[in-house]
């Protein structure tokens, strides 16, 4: 592995595939560009792969699983996720390979279970629980494993600043890190920034947030607290104890007036005991992940937030957290929606409540509308009118990542084209891996027998996802 590490590293300036963004969009996208024989660049911004679920501390890939149901339903009917009727995968593939790989190294419980659980079982009454939970440090490691083992060449620590477009065709980009601005030529390009940096960058269509308002749900600067005694908060759960805190919120609300204490909290629990991550707790509404300022304030209020969370609400009032301390806050800030394209098609809010169907279906996700605005995150969108996604699967149509008038750029992650409230269910990690991993097949289909990514066949893709692995079926 070593010196598969220092191959890793020596890039050339020539690709046939650029990689834009490490995330799970990203990992998967480069893994399955290069293992079909593609001279593949990955770049990044972090120094590390997996994108929100490491560098922003949230080490939770959700959607991998049918039958998920909204968090404020299971509250309702006062039901944890081991009532639930079994539900069956939505994403295989390289997500399934990077799920036993971190499994096996020791890291990682899920998906339909919890972290802590064996030990307290009681804890189950915290959370979602379709996702798979992970121990970042693991994580990160076997992601670079696999995007390394499968012949890719990564570049930590660079930012992808513009694009060089010649008519439609994408030329070039242009990158910043320690050696200066750099220009790297590809022939196709991936954009998994999460931004569409890439697609605008080039000047193709996106728009930003809600279609009609441009309004962005919260962002969250994710912290995680350790040396609270997990079992006391079992104890809590078991005699009835609310899961989202809410009687604790207010009394320490009542009692510190002066202090910023949410009204409710979501605690994780992740695979070290006594660890816990903390979301609702610091989100903040009205900020745009793209935009440098907003980016620095939302660091700036995130780590002062994280303090008043530990010292005037843990401390004092959580069961088990006398001695609680901040473990850490997250590297950059989770952002849940900035730009989305301007598709061959855009996924609609109809489509998955009509429970539509697409010949050219290449991901799925098992998750429920969950993109919360001007609100609690915790309540599930139109659950006032109770709809939902119908089959219960979010399909993703290969034409949603075609960015509009391009040949050779395509997009994979929270940016492809999924209107409104549709995006809650596209964008969970899992489907991001499935989504990755078929623009890299994409990519090989396109350079070697059609003219655009657009030109391709979706039979013939979903083909050879098929044959890798990979679920487009349901
Ligand atoms: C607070 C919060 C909680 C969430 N909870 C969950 C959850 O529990 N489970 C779940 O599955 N999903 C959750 N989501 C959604 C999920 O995290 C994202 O939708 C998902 O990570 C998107 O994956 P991605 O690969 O598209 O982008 P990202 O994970 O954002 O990765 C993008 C990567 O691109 C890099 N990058 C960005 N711009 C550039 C550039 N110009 N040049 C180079 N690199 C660049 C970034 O550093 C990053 O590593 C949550 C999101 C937020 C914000």
């Amino acid at each position: 592995m070593d010196e598969l590490l220092i191959s890793a590293v020596c890039w050339a300036n020539q690709y046939d595939v650029i990689v834009a963004g490490g995330g799970p969009a990203g990992v998967a996208s480069a893994i399955a560009a290069a293992r079909q024989g593609l001279k593949t660049l990955l770049i990044e911004r972090s120094g590390c792969l997996g994108g929100v679920s490491t560098s922003g501390a949230l080490p939770f890939w959700l959607g991998a699983m049918t039958g998920s149901i909204p968090f404020h339903k299971m509250l309702e009917k006062g039901i944890s996720y081991r009532d639930l009727p079994r539900a069956r995968p939505a994403v295989g593939g390289i997500f399934v390979e990077a799920m036993n790989r971190i499994k096996e190294a020791g890291g990682g419980v899920g998906p339909a279970k919890l972290a802590q659980t064996d030990k307290y079982p009681g804890l189950d009454r915290l959370g979602c629980h379709d996702e798979f939970t992970f121990d970042i440090e693991i994580g990160k490691r076997v992601l670079d494993e696999m995007v390394i083992g499968a012949g890719v060449e990564i570049l930590y620590h660079t930012l992808v600043t513009g694009t060089k477009v010649d008519g439609r065709v994408v030329s070039g980009v242009y990158i910043a890190n320690k050696d200066g601005m750099t220009y790297v030529k590809g022939k196709a390009f991936i954009d998994c920034t999460g931004d569409a940096d890439l697609v605008a960058q080039s000047g193709f269509d996106t728009y930003k947030g809600d279609r009609l308002t441009a309004e962005m749900t919260e962002v969250n600067l994710v912290a995680h607290i350790e040396n609270i005694e997990s079992r006391a908060i079992e104890q809590y759960l078991n005699k009835g104890g609310d899961p989202w805190f809410r009687d604790i919120c207010k009394k320490a609300k009542n009692d510190r007036l002066e202090m910023d204490i949410p009204g409710n909290l979501i605690l994780f629990p992740m695979m070290q005991e006594g660890v816990f991550m903390i979301n609702e707790g610091t989100t903040f509404s009205g900020y745009d992940g793209t935009n440098a300022k907003d980016i620095t304030h939302i660091m700036l209020i995130g780590r002062q937030r994280a303090r008043v969370l530990v010292e005037e609400l843990f401390q004092p009032y959580m069961p088990g957290s006398k001695n609680c301390r901040l473990r850490m806050t997250a590297a950059y800030p989770g952002i849940r929606e900035t730009r989305r394209i301007v598709a061959e098609y855009m996924l609609s809010e109809s489509d998955l409540i009509e429970g539509k169907r697409f010949d050219d279906t290449i991901a799925l996700g098992g998750r429920h509308f969950d993109l919360g605005r001007g609100g609690s995150q915790s309540r599930q969108p139109f659950h006032d009118r109770n709809l939902s996604v119908k089959t219960g699967i979010t399909p993703i149509p290969y034409r949603a990542m075609i960015p509009r008038d391009t040949i050779n750029i395509i997009v994979a992650g929270r940016s492809i084209a999924a209107d409104g409230q549709a995006l809650g269910p596209a964008r969970v990690m899992s489907t991001c891996f499935a989504m990755g991993e078929a623009a890299g097949i994409a990519s090989a289909l396109y350079l070697k027998n059609y003219g655009s990514y657009r030109g391709i066949n979706p039979s013939t893709l979903k083909q050879t996802l098929r044959d890798n692995g990979a679920l487009v079926d349901y």
